[in-house]
């Protein structure tokens, strides 16, 4: 690494030194990282970042970690694999704060994340106002999710779940021989039915919508299983038998609670729908519980408050401190020195979630609904609080998804955690937070093969001086600036009266065939006007399905729409996975594998072998390896330690059987395929049109990188979009197609949103139009309309600041956007 900076010997105990780091794509690496700074880690995608950030230093500091506190463990670690470095000295403890980890589970709340559940409950518990008569309830009795706690109905929940008639019947004009109760098994419409209804004398071929109401909710939903004598069909020879009637309702449950297979419990679930609990109005807590208030609410009203409201309501308490005024009598309630102690703690807690921006959250929301850059701004509040120091954050682009207003009380923070005495590595795209770093190490110059060398490591003033670095020429403003068409609306779509979460009877109009850009702070409304109310209006306009059943489980409540009819398709290029197992990659999603496997199939080889394109799926039994059933991996129990992945000890990660690999196509197998590059893929299957189409929209978007067989699951949510945009691409013809994409240019280096924005330009020169949920100035100063929403998040939030060319609003008053977007483009 030519331009690393020199350190000196008495700089060098407050480095961490990395020597010889071959992970992944990395090139026998040598760096040299402050300490107690912050590092940007910057490069194109795919040159590596992650892989020194990540995979090398935070999984070599993890692996100390376990080492020391579970030295049993050192074998089972041996077999996942250590990072390969030859050595990293001054290494300190590491955590990490990444976006795409940390599945959420239902049960997990923005209050649990933050631990400031805990301390709720601890004031409920302790100084809470309970009814005449009543004992003092432990904290935990405050959690759903304890036996304590829980409602008894929904056992914390929150929600019950249970069938309903209009899912188990769909079609109320079907006779019970034609399949009327949906939610019945399938072999139930053969004999075994036939005999258990008829004999319970309820006819089998008349409409459901003509049974008797008595009969109707008998079959659906009664408790009793009788048994019921099952005559022989005619001509059999076997003697009948007893056969158990079980009501639809009653078969689902038995599903639910009994069967293994996910399948089956999922095709059950289609006829379950979940409502509050009617005994808890779905805070999950039991009655005594919800009995006792602070301030005049329940703990279940106080965690719906939004965290401004919060501060408000206590802040009154926790001053009382400073007045004085507390009693020390423990029995007197809500002013006492344990309230106001904890009433002080909550405020400041929750007054950095208010700097962060954050103020429009609420205790209570569930985690799942949280967007990654909301739910990772929690996570770092959260440690600014634990008092850590000495420690390294490792952090994945800390501002991705955030409006630059909201990104300034972020580095803020990260400042702070620095000043106490840690360090924090952050991979970084936005060259904004680049700049405020205290050094950079830039990786490339290019992706995968091409890159994973250090270009660069030191103060980022610097990097200017080195050619050869797409990141300094784009701090630096060498880079040529993103491409502007100007192109006039045709014609317009109007929606009237929107309401939905913050948007109040908003009106709007999004104009045709051009790119619209929708800005606004964190919690403005963006995606809640573009990602729901708009997709699903025009969805249930067109007919079509839906993506994510989750998603459309709402009314779109909206007075007016107009211009719906413009589009004959409607395209979501979302952030969601391609597949949630390791079984689906790129090459399966796109279809590329399709024409990948064929061409195996047809080889000499294979067919005097009679080897057939099914023999070259991983997912089929003839040609995979049979030890770890073509995953390429099998799973390592680690005590405590949630699974772990090593690779398949009979095929090494191959995924096939020796034979599937007996075959070549031009001195490659099947395997060989998977472990391509798409750039390396696109020169090895050059003359093969139905795989080359595939391959060169995917490097149009910047995926050149990629390997064919990289599972689903490994790929980050940005890498999935643009996957699922290349697809679109590659079958994109003159149209009138909608195209909604959410945060499209998250986790791109500005030289990969320069070729993301030239394909989506692209799209709206084929006839199309194009609505962007965007952040990025670039992005958005090359888009031909902008629509901003704020002014504020959440209640201060959900109206149309100001619509027009970014021209326009770089003018707008009150528009939070304006005058980043007029310094943008000045
Ligand atoms: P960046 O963070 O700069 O986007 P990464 O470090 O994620 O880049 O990737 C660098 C290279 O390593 C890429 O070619 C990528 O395909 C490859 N890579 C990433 N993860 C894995 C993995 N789990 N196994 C093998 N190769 C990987
Ligand atoms: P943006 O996309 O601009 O960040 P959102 O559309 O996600 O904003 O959010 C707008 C408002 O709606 C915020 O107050 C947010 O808290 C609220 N909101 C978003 N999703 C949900 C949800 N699933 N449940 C409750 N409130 C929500
Ligand atoms: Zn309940
Ligand atoms: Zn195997």
């Amino acid at each position: 690494s030519r331009y690393t900076w020199a350190v000196t010997d008495d700089q060098r105990d407050h480095f961490v030194r990395v020597r010889g780091a071959s992970e992944h794509n990395l090139k026998n690496v040598d760096v040299d990282l402050p300490r107690d700074a912050m590092v940007a880690f910057t490069g194109v995608s795919g040159s590596g970042k992650s892989s020194l950030a990540f995979g090398t230093l935070y999984a070599e500091a993890q692996r100390r970690y376990f080492e020391s506190v579970a030295p049993y463990a050192r074998r089972l670690l041996q077999q996942v694999g250590a990072p390969h470095v030859q050595e990293i000295t001054g290494l300190p403890p590491a955590v990490a704060l990444q976006q795409r980890r940390g599945a959420a589970s239902s049960r997990s709340t923005v209050g649990t994340l933050t631990t400031l559940s805990n301390l709720l409950r601890m004031l409920y518990s302790r100084a809470g106002t309970y009814p005449e008569g009543a004992s003092r309830l432990a904290a935990e009795a405050f959690s759903p999710n304890t036996a304590a706690g829980a409602c008894p109905r929904c056992h914390g929940l929150g929600e019950e779940h249970d069938v309903s008639e209009e899912l188990m019947v769909p079609d109320q004009s079907l006779t019970i021989r034609e399949g009327a109760i949906a939610a019945w098994p399938g072999a139930w419409q053969g004999a075994n039915l036939r005999s258990i209804v008829s004999g319970l004398g309820i006819d089998l071929d008349t409409p459901w919508s003509k049974l008797r109401a008595k009969d109707q909710q008998w079959l659906l939903f009664t408790e009793e299983q009788p048994k019921v004598m099952i005559e022989p069909e005619p001509g059999r020879v076997d003697h009948g038998y007893y056969g158990l009637f079980r009501s639809a309702r009653t078969h689902v449950h038995h599903v639910l609670a009994n069967s293994q297979s996910q399948m089956m419990r999922d095709k059950v679930m289609r006829f379950v729908q979940s409502v509050s609990c009617s005994a808890c109005g779905g805070t999950g807590l039991q009655a005594d519980s919800l009995a006792v208030t602070f301030r005049g609410l329940n703990i279940g009203q106080l965690n719906a408050l939004s965290f401004s409201d919060l501060v408000t309501l206590l802040r009154p308490v926790a001053e009382l401190e400073e007045a004085g005024a507390a009693t020390s009598s423990a029995g007197s309630g809500e002013a006492t020195e344990v309230a106001v102690r904890i009433c002080a703690d909550l405020v400041a807690r929750v007054q950095v979630l208010l700097d962060l921006g954050l103020g429009y959250l609420s205790p209570g929301r569930s985690s799942t609904t949280l967007s990654p850059g909301e739910a990772q701004r929690l996570r770092i509040a959260t440690q600014l609080r634990s008092g850590l120091f000495g420690v390294v954050y490792v952090l994945d682009e800390p501002s991705a998804g955030l409006h630059p207003a909201d990104a300034e009380p972020l580095l803020d923070v990260l400042d702070t955690l620095k000043s106490s005495g840690n360090s924090l590595f952050v991979v970084e795209h936005d060259l904004d937070v680049v700049r405020r770093a205290d050094w950079i190490i830039d990786i490339g110059p290019g992706a995968g093969e091409g890159g994973g060398e250090v270009l660069y490591s030191g103060p980022v003033a610097g990097l200017e001086q080195v050619a050869g670095s797409i990141t300094g020429d784009h701090l630096f403003g060498r880079a040529e600036p993103l491409v502007r068409p100007q192109r006039q609306p045709h014609g317009r779509l109007h929606l009237h009266g929107v309401t939905r979460h913050n948007l109040q009877d908003l009106s709007v109009e999004i104009p045709l065939c051009v790119l619209t850009a929708v800005t606004g702070v964190s919690g403005s409304g963006k995606s809640t006007l573009v990602t729901q109310v708009l997709a699903e209006l025009v969805r249930r306009h067109l007919g079509q399905a839906p993506d994510d059943a989750e998603d459309s489980d709402f009314e779109v409540d909206v007075d007016d729409a107009t211009g719906l009819e413009s589009f004959d398709r409607l395209v979501r290029v979302d952030q969601r996975p391609i597949g949630r197992t390791p079984r689906s990659n790129l090459a399966t999603y796109t279809g590329l594998f399709d024409a990948v496997r064929k061409l195996y199939a047809a080889t000499p080889e294979a067919r005097r072998r009679g080897y057939g394109a099914g023999r070259f799926s991983f997912n089929v039994a003839d040609g995979r390896c049979e030890t770890c059933q073509g995953e390429g991996f099998v799973s390592v129990e680690l005590l405590f330690l949630p699974g772990t992945y090593a690779p398949c000890p009979s095929c090494h990660g191959a995924r096939y059987n020796a034979e599937t690999l007996e075959i070549d196509y031009r001195g490659k197998t099947i395997a060989d395929v998977l472990s391509l590059s798409v750039d390396e893929a696109a020169e090895f299957l050059s003359d093969v049109p139905a795989a080359s189409r595939s391959l060169t929209t995917l490097r149009e978007v910047g995926l050149g990188y990629l390997r064919l067989g990289q599972p689903a699951t490994e790929l980050s949510g940005g890498e999935a979009q643009r996957i699922k945009l290349a697809t679109e691409l590659q079958r994109a013809r003159r149209g009138h197609a909608l195209y909604l994409l959410d945060e499209p240019t998250s986790g791109l280096h500005p030289a990969d949103i320069a070729l993301l924005v030239r394909q989506l330009h692209r799209l709206v020169d084929a006839g199309n139009t194009v609505v962007l949920v965007e952040h990025d100035l670039d992005t958005i100063a090359s888009a031909d309309w902008v629509i901003d929403l704020g002014p504020g998040g959440g209640d201060q939030g959900g109206r149309v600041i100001a619509t027009g060319t970014p021209e326009k609003v770089a003018r707008a008053k009150g528009s939070a956007t304006a005058p980043y977007l007029a310094k943008h483009l000045a």
